[in-house]
């Protein structure tokens, strides 16, 4: 199969030297294997999404020298896509609504009530409603404990980042009590969380590797669970290690100090970027 790989920006804001390493990273692979790279735009958060944003991440790619197929996928133009296979785990009792708040989780964390069990991060207040009863306004989780029992295997992966080499398998305990019941659909109906857009898209998309930060590494438990319960492919994986700043701290999108625009205007060159994050 073809080397391919994706750089997959959600255009909420400028691309820093975090996004730089990452996306010069995945192109040096593509490049070296002669295989493909692809650009995707994760655009479901409408709240936060921008076409300004997303114009500055083309206009800082190719100025990075990164060239990528035509045309790009922006996941916003395919949420029919996405809420199908959401409802293909609803119709298996997978999922459920949610009505929850941040602060009714901390409170009922604090005080478990009789009779839920407790299951990762989300407590399972709304855990046994069923579908029909979701109203605008609800997110759709993922009952973690029946998906888990719907597997016939457990799902592994292979990652060749430095940090975690290796091939792992899924650790059923630890993916309850790190994730549990993750939220797959927003509380905009048919919208889905980056985690599941991702995974169908990957799919679609052929992806064999994907090269993206260590802060995902916990993601991709979450997201071979979703391949396994869907039926597709499970890419390699490639984590590469955080840029961050002086004081050690990783770099947010807020951080525009670091945004390779600013480096522009400041007049450095790609070269100077690539020396930057290491490349
Ligand atoms: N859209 C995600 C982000 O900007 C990246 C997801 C991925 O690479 O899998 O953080």
């Amino acid at each position: 199969m073809t080397f391919t790989t994706r750089f997959a920006p959600s255009p909420t804001g400028p691309l820093h030297l975090g996004h730089a390493y990452s996306a010069l990273l995945a192109y040096d692979m593509a490049q070296a294997r002669a295989g493909r790279f692809l650009l995707r735009i994760e655009d479901t958060d409408t709240s936060r999404a921008r076409p300004e944003w997303e114009t500055q991440i083309y206009d800082d790619l190719s100025w990075l020298g990164i060239r990528w197929e035509a045309p790009v996928l922006r996941q916003s133009q395919h949420l029919q896509r996405y809420n199908d296979a959401l409802m293909q785990l609803a119709a298996r009792g997978l999922i459920y609504p949610c009505s929850c708040k941040r602060r009714d989780i901390r409170a009922a964390l604090a005080a478990p009530q009789e009779g839920v069990a407790q299951s990762g991060p989300y407590p399972g207040t709304c855990r046994a409603r069923a579908m029909s009863s979701r109203i605008p306004g609800d997110a759709l989780r993922l009952n973690m404990g029946r998906a888990l029992m719907a597997l016939t295997a457990l799902p592994s992966f292979t990652e060749d980042g430095p940090s975690h080499a290796g091939h792992h398998t899924l650790d059923p305990d630890r993916i309850q009590n790190d994730i549990g019941d993750a939220v797959l659909g927003r509380k905009e109906i048919e919208t889905v969380s980056y985690v599941m857009a991702a995974v169908i898209d990957d799919a679609r998309q052929n992806i064999t590797h994907v090269v993206r930060g260590q802060d995902l590494y916990q993601t991709t438990f979450l997201q071979i669970l979703l391949q396994a319960l869907l039926a597709l492919p499970t890419p390699i994986y490639h984590h590469h290690a955080l840029i961050r700043d002086e004081a050690g701290k990783r770099l947010a999108k807020r951080d525009d100090a670091r945004a390779i625009a600013k480096y522009r205007a400041d007049g450095a060159s790609p070269g100077d970027i690539r020396r930057l994050v290491g490349l």
